[in-house]
């Protein structure tokens, strides 16, 4: 059935002010309003300041006890969060406490794989525990708000920041943001309150920046929008996320710190969130910059109009809105809508009964989070290529192994991006897990290069004489941290430095090459995975990155990552991925390539494909790709409604170990909608599922699929023309539907392979 969204969203909004108006008040909200009913302006205006010490130029001792400060971030341990608590809860006249808040994004001291790592698990309670462990890290240095998970759905490896998501695909972020919402919010031990309050980000369509390049500009059509790029963001608040930050992009041409549409209609009656929404990093302030405001005050005056509730480190509001309320730009009621929200944070964390927390000897990196930390890199890491290389056998001998590359023996560069607490000295390289196990191994080392980018080679003698020797040689490439996360944008995505020089030379030894990629993005490796005997993608896996990798390439675990992203072949494939529409000139089969078309061909002779002439459609890698220690085969899949359940559906397939070894697989379920109201994509993840399934033995895996996922977002223009005036009204529409149309479902290991599927007809 067709109605618009306003339609919906004016019968809810209605819905729940009937409701409202009704049901009597919660403790929560009598608190709040008795709190607000005696708040000054300034004490208001104070609560929506969140000051980050390392950049403001007045001591924050002095803003705290003043009350212009309702967040504290980057401080660190309990003393120093517990000193300045006091002064907020002790100096100031109404005691209202702080919110400590830190950008906890994948671990503490102890750090798990980056999230692009995370998202290659396909392992949504592993990375919950993972989260549970982290709060528990953070939560008793006095951190109650972590800002993380990013769910911003990404298709550029380009942009460095597709290292803190969880890849391409909305669904597989969604699961895993979700995920790490309750992993983070778990009560504490003592009581219900979370022991940090997560926060998603950024809101909304960051990612999409033009060229890949950190906070550009991203132009998203509605529907795609609402398709792609929004569900995370409603997956982490239906989780229970108790905040949300604003992206620094503008969107269509509107910056999100000023944008209504997605603060207030979607955010707030939408959604019906009252999750608190702050600004990123001075995102209120940026607005002049943008191009959007001539001045801070009337960035100010559009924040507060669209609702952005509290401002990260830009100081305008605490410089402009008493100003603006004087001036009567906007009401005192639009601030104490903004101070609910902030206050409505602190209690729900316990901070009005608990504001302090013990100052015991921290417990950091203890067995159970290291333990999870090598389980998460464990199976962050994907086996791209394996000609019969890995696990290294062990035999009589001791096999002679040269381990080399420049991250072979990085502490710090393994851990990633985002680690401001991460513990190096906690790390275990893959040289000193190699080490520890001597006895089974010869080892030789000779890194080649000490950080990824160096442009020589040292010691290329040495280097060579050892790799003459070796039986197996582990090349250990990649990136360092600092060239992925935030502002770390590409424009080549080769290999740095002399890296694909040194795999030249250690391939032409003919000595089998194990080429192993610590990265923060998908990196073009095309010609070194040819070169190589295996390749295994490992991200930058953290703390127990060495061990988890050793445990691999050895055998005593087996891999079971699977891409989150696509992998280009080369850049100019990008922006690349899975779920794409097919387009009506679908690639040849064979695809013309540029060294097939003769010289001086006639126009028409090489057809009108939508092609690459260096690359046709096909990328390295597909999405949802990996290989294992075993081989896994599929049955045809098989759908059945759900009697009791109208519009749900099971859908299931027989999956068989075939090979020697237990082993988890990642069964991926797929859907392709085979007409509709609007052109639909080759194909779309709807589930998936990580079993493990026993060498030699059959699992059945069995998952449900609804009409309702099977729906995506329509768009209609009516227009009324008047030819005479040249007057023309367009009545924009949006609405949610799943069409009645053929499917194809199928549950396959990885994006490319098209299992035999059941036919669904609605
Ligand atoms: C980033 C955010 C981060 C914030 C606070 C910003 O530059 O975009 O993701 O949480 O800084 O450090």
């Amino acid at each position: 059935m067709k109605q618009s969204i306003v339609y919906y969203v004016s019968i809810l909004t209605l819905a729940v002010s009937l409701m409202c108006s009704c049901a009597p008040k919660s403790a929560e909200d009598v608190f709040i309003d008795n709190l607000i009913s005696r708040m000054t302006l300034e004490e208001k205006i104070g609560q929506l300041n969140q000051l980050d010490p390392s950049y403001d130029a007045e001591p924050k001792e002095a803003l705290i006890r003043a009350g212009k400060v309702g967040s504290v971030f980057n401080v660190v341990g309990a003393k120093e969060a517990n000193r300045l608590q006091r002064m907020a809860v002790e100096e100031t006249r109404l005691g209202i406490p702080l919110v400590i808040a830190r950008d906890v994004i994948h671990g503490y001291h102890t750090i798990y794989p980056i999230p692009l790592g995370q998202g290659a698990t396909w392992n949504p309670a592993l990375i919950e525990h993972a989260a549970q462990l982290t709060a528990q890290e953070a939560s008793q240095d006095g951190i109650r708000w972590a800002f993380s998970p990013m769910v911003d759905v990404a298709h550029d490896p380009r942009w460095g920041r597709v290292a803190e998501g969880y890849g391409e695909d909305p669904y597989l972020t969604s699961v895993m943001g979700a995920a790490t919402v309750r992993g983070y919010q778990t009560p504490r031990a003592d009581s219900q309150e979370p022991m940090m309050a997560a926060c998603v980000k950024h809101f909304a369509g960051y990612s999409v920046s033009e060229g890949g390049r950190d906070y550009n500009t991203t132009w998203i059509p509605d529907v795609q929008l609402r398709d792609i790029y929004l569900p995370p963001f409603k997956a982490a608040l239906d989780a229970g996320a108790m905040s949300v930050m604003c992206s620094f992009n503008a969107l269509n041409g509107l910056p999100s710190s000023a944008n209504p549409h997605l603060n207030i209609d979607i955010l707030r009656h939408e959604w019906q969130s009252d999750a608190l929404l702050v600004s990123d990093w001075g995102s209120g302030s940026d607005l002049v910059p943008h191009g959007l405001c001539a001045d801070k005050k009337e960035a100010a005056l559009r924040c507060i109009n669209a609702r952005m509730e509290m401002d990260m480190q830009g100081n305008i509001y605490t410089d402009y809105l008493a100003q603006l309320v004087r001036e009567e730009e906007i009401t005192e009621q639009m601030i104490d809508v903004c101070v609910r929200s902030v206050l409505r944070l602190k209690y729900r964390l316990g901070l009005f009964d608990n504001p302090y927390v013990p100052e015991n000897e921290p417990v950091y990196c203890n067995s159970a989070m290291r333990d999870a930390a090598l389980m998460a890199a464990e199976q962050s890491a994907i086996l791209l290529k394996n000609k019969g290389v890995l696990p290294i056998a062990k035999s009589q001998k001791p096999v002679s192994i040269l381990i080399t590359g420049p991250m072979a023996d990085q502490k710090k560069e393994q851990l990633g991006t985002w680690i401001f607490d991460g513990d190096s000295a906690l790390s275990i390289t893959p040289l000193a897990a190699f080490k520890a196990q001597s006895s089974d191994f010869k080892i030789m080392y000779e890194p080649g290069m000490s950080y990824s980018r160096q442009k020589q080679i040292a010691n290329s003698q040495q280097l060579m004489a050892k790799a003459k020797q070796a039986d197996v040689i582990l090349f250990f490439a990649g990136e360092e941290a600092i060239l992925s996360g935030e502002a770390r944008c590409r424009t080549e995505l080769d290999l740095l430095g002399a890296q694909a020089q040194m795999m030249d030379m250690l391939a032409a030894t003919g000595k089998p090459v194990v080429l192993i990629v610590m990265a923060g993005r998908p990196l073009t490796i095309g010609k070194q995975v040819e070169q190589a005997a295996a390749v295994l993608y490992a991200f930058h896996g953290g703390t127990m990155a060495g061990p988890a990798l050793f445990n691999i390439l050895t055998g005593a675990a087996v891999p079971s990552g699977k891409t989150p992203m696509t992998f280009p072949k080369m850049v100019g494939q990008i922006p690349f991925y899975y779920n794409r529409l097919n387009t009506g000139r679908p690639t040849y089969e064979p695809p013309v390539l540029i060294d097939d078309i003769p010289v001086g061909a006639p126009q028409f002779s090489v057809g009108y494909s939508s092609c690459w002439l260096e690359t046709a459609t096909e990328p390295l890698f597909p999405f949802g790709y990996g290989l294992s220690y075993t081989t896994f085969t599929y049955s045809k899949t098989r759908l059945e409604p759900i009697e009791e359940r109208p519009g749900c559906y099971t859908v299931s397939c027989d999956i068989t170990n075939t090979g020697n070894v237990d082993a988890y697989e990642v069964a991926q379920l797929y859907t392709h909608q085979k007409s509709g109201d609007l052109a639909r994509p080759l194909k779309e993840l709807k589930n998936f599922e990580k079993v493990l399934i026993p060498a030699g033995e059959t699992r059945t895996v069995t998952m449900v699929l609804t009409r309702k996922q099977l729906g995506y977002w329509h768009e209609d223009y009516s227009s009324e023309r008047n030819f005479q005036t040249h007057d023309i009204k367009v009545e924009h529409n949006l609405w949610f539907d799943t069409d009645n149309a053929d499917y194809e479902v199928w549950i396959a290991p990885d994006s490319r392979c098209q299992t035999t599927p059941a036919l669904l007809q609605l």
